[in-house]
């Protein structure tokens, strides 16, 4: 039998376990084309909370009572298609369940490399590294010496986006939301700067850390935040819309930045992306990630919540800043 977290309700707000229910079908015989795949790993992101809303996003609305969405990495354990054989590891919209079964499109095969346990294609590759890679890279177009700023700064996106500014010659300061959080990306992670932003405002800490003003803002955040961060903008500044975590629960309508004015001052550049877009670029950033990764140059942590079973419950802590570090659930062992 394979377990499936379902859609029961639309979030009003925090997702509650109740938004789902836990079921339990018989797994299908595989038609030709098809695999089979056995989840590993289960990427939670705040994107999640998105593909819940009953309107289209960058992707289609999920109907109620269908299986939640979700990015996997795991092992394929039967095929009826020549591109795969079992034991392939790999990587695709498995869903909130044990195994998928089903069509191969939107499969990708999985690399071995020597070095690069399963784990980091969802810590330091796949959607996060390559998000991070092009954000900083492709919007952000760094140049040694400048100030980046970058929001959610411990998370996943955030704390490889830091890495490459730094790798590119900025000076980049994060913001985050607890003191452990601020003295790990700066002792583990090398960002000169870190800012709590629940123990001082935005604005004035940013001014002490940001003395020659900001460049590049890697923005996952949105709100506040972002709003601080627009006050400060340098010319000809670029801005990688990247998320906007603030909001996604929001109830009601959020208002707009107040500093949104600094965009025109200051010839600013905003702009919001995908890294879906990027697909065809994606070996592109492996072959730049990887190498850092072997180095000891970026690094990445993963945040293990145990079996499935926890998804719903373990997605809030996105929310709650609880997590440190890219959070995965393990559904299955990888041997
Ligand atoms: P993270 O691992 O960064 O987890 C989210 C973090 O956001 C939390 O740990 C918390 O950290 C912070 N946060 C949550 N709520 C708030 C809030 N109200 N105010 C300030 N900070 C908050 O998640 P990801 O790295 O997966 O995602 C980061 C951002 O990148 C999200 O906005 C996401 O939607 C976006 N994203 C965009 C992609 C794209 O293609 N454009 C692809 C992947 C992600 P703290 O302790 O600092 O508060």
């Amino acid at each position: 039998m394979n377990h499936q977290w379902r859609i029961a309700a639309r979030p009003e707000g925090r997702v509650k376990e109740s938004d789902f229910v836990w079921a339990e079908e018989p797994i299908p015989t595989l038609n030709d084309g098809q695999i089979r795949v056995r989840t590993v790993y289960l990427s939670l992101d705040p994107t999640n909370r998105i593909w819940m809303e009953p309107a289209d996003s960058y992707l289609p609305a999920l109907p109620l009572g269908a299986v939640m969405r979700g990015l996997t990495l795991g092992v394929v354990e039967e095929s009826r298609n020549p591109a795969y054989q079992p034991g392939d590891a790999v990587q695709g919209f498995g869903g909130w369940q044990e195994v998928y079964s089903g069509d191969a499109d939107g499969w990708t095969k999985l690399p071995q490399i020597p070095g690069v346990p399963l784990a980091a294609f969802f810590g330091s590759m796949g959607h996060i590294g390559f998000t991070a890679y092009f954000g900083v890279m492709d919007i952000g177009q760094p140049k040694p010496g400048e100030t980046m700023v970058v929001s959610a700064a411990a998370g996943a996106v955030g704390s490889i986006a830091g890495q490459i500014g730094k790798i590119a010659g900025c000076r980049v300061v994060g913001i985050t939301g607890s003191d452990e959080k601020c003295d790990w990306i700066k002792r583990e992670l090398g960002f000169d700067e870190a800012i709590n932003y629940r123990n001082e405002k935005v604005g004035e800490a940013l001014a002490r850390t940001c003395p020659n003003g900001i460049d590049i803002d890697f923005e996952n955040v949105g709100g506040e935040i972002m709003d601080a961060v627009l006050g400060r903008l340098n010319l000809g500044a670029r801005i990688a819309l990247c998320g906007l975590i603030s909001q996604y629960n929001a109830t009601a309508p959020v208002p707009g930045p107040y500093n949104f004015s600094n965009l025109l001052m200051r010839r600013a550049r905003l702009q919001g992306f995908l890294v879906l877009d990027y697909a065809a670029r994606f070996g592109e950033a492996a072959a730049r990630i990887v190498p850092w990764l072997l180095s000891g140059q970026l690094k990445y942590q993963i945040d293990m919540v145990e079996g499935l079973r926890s998804a719903p419950t373990a997605l809030n802590r996105l929310f709650d800043g609880a997590n440190q570090g890219k959070l995965l659930v393990r559904v299955s062992s990888e041997a």
